[in-house]
């Protein structure tokens, strides 16, 4: 039963409410510990068979095949676009695809550290509202890797399949769209999430690496940023975000229940997020007074912009919103407008109370 209001931000986004209830009736003392989570050495047994458990139950839940690490990083995806290149591009050539404001914050930063080339770009004057053709790339042959964002997160421009290989290597950062949908890992050379999305606390990134792309940093990576470091000591070259890595795992945990009987796993969870976009995307396209502006294969399953055709109206939409319960729906400063974000958390009655309002307020308008 839904005891809280909707909460439709962006990242940090909603919680599963049982996995919150179950940090707090744990919050004093983990399992007989006679500790919180947040107060164990990240050594001793305990965390141990926390950390283990939340990365076995990730590598079921998304399939990542037994030759890829699982590292537990921390800076979250920004910090992990300086990362990538210290560790993979070998100080020579980068090729990135550039489809909204992640990406093009991704391709500024590497260009610290490497030779970047655009594969692919949208002309953004009107705004990040497609994804280039495939047939239009123009990635280079000898670069090291090929780097795309998977879902816009600010735009609500997704990859609904991985880009063709091109036969590069692939880097994906799957921010907000990882454990949303299945994801072919193996054709990744690696991806990257900061957590506060789909996953848990900020500051917790989560990176999938194959371990023939591990060991050839530049030499100015800092050491706690090495992939080779942080597998060769388990995510514990120095001390990880151990509360964070706790709540990732019950998240983890709580995906799995929702499956459970399921034989389809995290495919079980895409339909329940498609049919939870199909039905806010059909209420902005019957509507007079919303709209919004992504090409329709294109469209994000995870954020979801729209615009009012009166921006008059806007502070009163939010308003009217905020007292039903409906919080965080301001859209992006870069972009304006609306934005709802409907992660894994986000129940379909969430989106229906959030579709309910919006044809109240256009009647009433
Ligand atoms: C939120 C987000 C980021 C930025 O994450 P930080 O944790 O703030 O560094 C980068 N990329 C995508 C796709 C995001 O959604």
């Amino acid at each position: 039963m839904q005891t809280r209001p909707y909460n439709f931000s962006a990242g940090p986004a909603a919680m599963p409410d049982d996995v919150l209830r179950q940090a707090a009736a744990e919050m004093l003392d983990w399992h007989g510990s006679g500790m919180s989570v947040m107060e164990m050495s990240h050594r001793g047994v305990h965390f141990g068979r926390i950390i283990e458990q939340a990365e076995t139950d990730l590598r079921e839940l998304l399939g990542v095949p037994a030759d890829y690490h699982v590292l537990f990083m921390q800076g979250g995806a920004l910090a992990e676009n300086a990362i990538v290149p210290l560790n993979l591009s070998r100080a020579a050539k980068a090729d990135y695809v550039v489809t909204g404001a992640w990406s093009q914050k991704s391709q500024l930063e590497a260009r610290k550290y490497c030779d970047v080339h655009l594969a692919a770009q949208v002309d953004a004057s009107h705004g990040y509202d497609r994804i280039p053709p495939l047939h239009t790339w123009q990635p280079r042959p000898d670069a090291q890797y090929l780097h795309y964002c998977a879902n816009e997160t600010i735009d609500g421009v997704e990859f609904h399949d991985v880009p063709g290989r091109f036969g590069l290597p692939l880097v994906a950062d799957m921010s907000s769209t990882i454990l949303s949908r299945p994801v072919d890992v193996a054709a990744h050379t690696c991806i990257y999430a900061g957590a506060q999305k789909n996953i848990g606390p900020a500051g917790l990134t989560l990176v999938i690496v194959h371990r023939d792309a591990v060991g050839h940093a530049i030499p100015a990576c800092p050491s706690a940023f090495d992939y080779a470091v942080a597998a060769r000591n388990g995510s514990m070259y120095n001390t990880p975000p151990t509360y964070a890595i706790y709540i990732a795992g019950l998240v983890f945990q709580w995906l799995k229940r929702q499956t459970e009987g399921s034989l389809q796993g995290i495919a079980a969870i895409a339909e329940r997020n498609r049919k939870k976009a199909e039905l806010l995307y059909r209420c902005i396209d019957a509507s007079a007074l919303y709209y919004n502006r992504v090409a329709k294969p294109d469209r994000s399953r995870m954020n979801v912009p729209f615009f009012l055709r009166d921006e008059t109206l806007n502070e009163a939409f939010l308003q009217g919103a905020q007292s039903r319960g409906l919080l965080q729906l301001k859209g992006h400063k870069s972009v304006g407008g609306m934005r709802a974000s409907i992660y894994n958390a986000m129940p379909l009655a969430g989106v229906q109370a959030l579709v309910d309002y919006m044809q109240a307020f256009e009647r009433d308008h």
